[in-house]
């Protein structure tokens, strides 16, 4: 949008948005429902959104940006797909929620259980959070074990005892890394790096008989995007069979976005149990945990462990869900979605070669990530500098001013969809080419 330069955030650029976001202030804390949504890690104050079409969203003053954050993965066939939206009007005509069964809920979970085989069962939640916290308690019960493993750099959620000091690099035990957690709950979560066997393999062979699961984004992507080599993952599933321990694979972001099977199917390795969320609810709340049925079955009202949900397998959400993959299926989606990717590879690498500060592109499928480590990308969870952090700020600002909407983050990985257009992508690489130089 080239006539909609302005000074981002600001009350002249912006002005609707900075009066909604100073009442929001006074009624929500940080005036926002979810923190990264504040703008905190590159300064100046979000846009509030007005509406989404395709690969665009529109804010409150009416203006324009290309979308690379497309709600952080749920929107994988863009803002307002015909086909989507249609499939929720049709729902919402006969009722939003029953508290009883229905058939949305088998056809979605048939679904998924096709395309995800180590999902034989599953459940639907309303959130990634409340898969995870499911899961865990599920595999708990199935092991009559406590301890959980997780790696440093990935995130599932913010059910307590996963709110544990990440980015340390260093094997330790878990400390909340938020207020309102008490160490006795997370005492029984242990925290490891990624890509290091060796850290596993001496950590399982200390308590291996207590862990009950160990639980990883396959292709971490919540500290940036941190692919990691197979044969760690391998080692990861070796190892926790080996000691009797689940392996739960959070594909709450890369699950039929990486390909129809998730990252288990691109990297061929089979989990215990697996999250779902974000695509699967074609931008409704839903979330899902799966596994093979001999763990699920521990679930009440067959087994002994709780878990239900007032607005579980909403048939509204459900209907988005459905809609979704089929509109994936129909249209090849995960095909043209690794085309798209790697168009926007091709694209944006000699922009990155020219930048007058390291910029390093990490591309998975239809994720990708601009590392700003002077170091190249790390495999790890690495603490971006404080100049690195204030080249983040400034790129993004940069783009925003050029109508390109970028997570406002330097740890966050950019979405695209099935919306995004060869033309977009052009026009991405253009604007990022100026807003590299801008923000030297
Ligand atoms: N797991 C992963 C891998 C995630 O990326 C997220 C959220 N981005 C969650 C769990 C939590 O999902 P939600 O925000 O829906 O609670």
């Amino acid at each position: 949008m080239s006539d909609s330069r302005h000074d981002p955030g600001s009350a002249t650029g912006t002005p609707r948005s900075a009066e909604l976001y100073a009442r929001a202030c006074r009624v929500i804390p940080g005036g926002v429902n979810s923190p990264v949504r504040a703008f905190r890690a590159v300064g100046g104050t979000p846009l509030f959104i007005a509406r989404g079409a395709g690969a665009q969203i529109f804010d409150a003053d009416g203006r324009a940006y290309l979308d690379l954050v497309c709600s952080w993965g749920p929107l994988i066939a863009g803002h307002a797909h015909p086909a989507v939206l249609a499939a929720v009007s049709a729902a919402l005509s006969r009722g939003m929620t029953y508290g009883a069964p229905c058939a949305a809920e088998v056809e979605l979970a048939e679904r998924v259980s096709s395309a995800y085989p180590a999902a034989e069962q599953l459940r639907f939640v309303s959130s990634g959070t409340e898969a995870v916290m499911s899961a865990i308690r599920v595999a708990r019960a199935f092991t009559g074990r406590d301890l959980i493993v997780k790696f440093a750099g990935c995130y599932h959620g913010h059910a307590d005892h996963l709110l544990v000091a990440a980015g340390s690099g260093l094997a330790t035990f878990g400390r909340p890394s938020s207020a309102g957690v008490p160490e006795s709950f997370t005492a029984a979560t242990r925290v490891l790096p990624l890509d290091d066997e060796a850290a596993a393999e001496s950590l399982f062979e200390r308590e291996g008989p207590r862990i009950a699961a160990l639980i990883i984004e396959p292709v971490p992507a919540n500290h940036g995007l941190l692919p990691q080599r197979r044969a760690f993952l391998e080692a990861l599933r070796r190892l926790t069979s080996r000691h009797g321990s689940l392996l739960i694979f959070d594909e709450v972001i890369s699950g039929f976005r990486l390909a129809r099977g998730g990252a288990a199917a691109l990297l061929g390795l089979t989990p215990d149990l697996a999250t779902f969320g974000k695509v699967i609810g074609g931008g409704m709340p839903v979330g899902a945990f799966g596994g093979a049925r001999r763990i699920m079955a521990r679930l009440a009202p067959d087994g002994d462990t709780y878990q239900a949900g007032t607005l579980s397998g909403n048939p509204v959400a459900m209907a988005a869900g459905l809609a979704t993959l089929e509109l994936l299926e129909r249209e090849r989606g995960w095909e043209r979605l690794e085309s798209l990717g790697a168009e926007l590879e091709a694209l944006v690498r000699p922009v990155l070669t020219a930048a007058p500060f390291p910029v390093h592109l990490v591309r998975a499928g239809s994720l990708f990530w601009m590392s700003l480590h002077e170091a190249g990308a790390p495999r790890t969870a690495v603490a971006l500098t404080e100049r690195e952090t204030q080249r983040f700020a400034r790129l993004f600002h940069a783009m925003l001013a050029r109508g390109v909407y970028l997570p406002p983050s330097g740890y966050e990985a950019c979405f695209l969809s099935l919306a995004h257009s060869p033309a977009d992508l052009a026009r991405f690489a253009q604007e990022l080419r100026a807003a590299l130089a801008a923000a030297k």
